[in-house]
């Protein structure tokens, strides 16, 4: 029984009706990565490279970010997807050997790729030790915190210069984090110049919703089953799909069961979730058919007010 179990673990999350969803890993680090194959993960679908970078008094050097980066690939293997996400840090969470000016609104500041364009030389440093674990796995960068096309286009015209250097003809796909409600407004036009897009619900919902995701009164109403929220999702899925890109959920309700249907439902083509989640995921897919879920998303999309979606979250999820 044991042994079943184990062994199912390692298929695919194939909905009733015949959909793949792939299933994936958010993890900070190489047990993590180690974790999560054991445990029937596909992959990684974000990597938070800010482990590397924080607390310590000077930036990781290029051998040190190359060792971790190729480890990691290498527990994952050639046919697994790496996700790795570039340094997302920012007032909120400084970094000791980078001077940056206090902001009065940290959030609304210079954080992930923003702080990253501004400090050229960390990127071009870290963009370089990725590219370098591209021989192991199937290799994606993505950049958290995009607003605008100008990022993307300077910051693939880094990635294509740093491989260039290297001499790394592997493809490596560019992915963007859609966390930024312009972004996901703008889904369409932005599908247009990259490979994939990951949404990152836990700050879309506090950019959307205008609160602080760690607000002690606030955070439990800046919940990404808000109908705002929602309606940004899809918009990002059907950007994505009218250029044939994929799209991922790697925030907090990708691994929230109830939210899962719904997600499916609306598109989403991959959930990267906590590593201890990805059996439950796996299970949970194999038990939905994908025209159900379409049905009950198209009936959510129609809905006003958070506690109306939960509850009919909660209702299918008990059916
Ligand atoms: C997110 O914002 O949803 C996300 C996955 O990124 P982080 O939680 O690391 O900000
Ligand atoms: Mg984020």
């Amino acid at each position: 029984r044991q042994a079943e179990e184990l062994a199912a673990a390692f298929e695919p999350a194939t909905t009733t009706d015949g959909v793949c969803v792939e299933v994936v890993a958010n993890i900070g680090g190489l047990e993590e990565a180690q974790h999560s194959v054991k445990l029937g993960g596909e992959g990684v679908g974000l990597l938070r490279s800010e482990f590397l970078y924080l607390e310590r008094t000077e930036a990781p050097s290029e051998a040190e970010q190359d060792k971790i980066y190729s480890d990691i690939a290498k527990s994952l293997g050639k046919d697994r997807t790496f996700v790795v996400r570039t340094l997302d840090v920012g007032g909120d969470k400084p970094l000791p050997y980078l001077p940056m000016p206090a902001e009065e609104n940290p959030f609304l500041g210079v954080r992930g790729v923003r702080l990253c364009l501004a400090e050229p030389e960390l990127l071009h440093t870290q963009i370089r030790a990725i590219l370098r674990s591209a021989e192991h796995a199937k290799l994606a960068i993505m950049f958290p915190m995009i607003t605008s096309l100008e990022e993307v286009r300077e910051v693939k015209r880094i990635v294509a210069e740093e491989k260039a250097v290297l001499g790394v003809t592997a493809a490596v796909q560019i992915g963007i984090m859609v966390e930024v409600p312009a972004t996901a407004v703008m889904a369409e036009i932005f599908a247009r110049e990259v490979d994939f897009f990951s949404i990152g619900t836990n700050d879309l919902t506090q950019y959307t919703l205008a609160m602080d995701r760690g607000h002690p009164k606030l955070a439990k109403d800046a919940d990404a089953m808000h109908p705002g929220v929602l309606r940004l999702i899809a918009n990002t899925v059907k950007g994505a799909h009218t250029h044939g890109k994929w799209v991922g959920v790697c925030g907090g309700i990708a691994s929230d069961p109830s939210a899962v249907p719904l997600l499916i439902g609306m598109g989403v083509d991959e959930l990267s979730v906590s590593v201890p989640a990805i059996p439950a995921v796996k299970a949970l897919v194999r038990t939905l058919s994908k025209a159900d879920c379409q049905k009950l998303a198209a009936e959510v999309l129609q809905m006003g007010t958070v506690a109306e979606v939960r509850t009919r979250l909660s209702q299918q999820l008990a059916d």
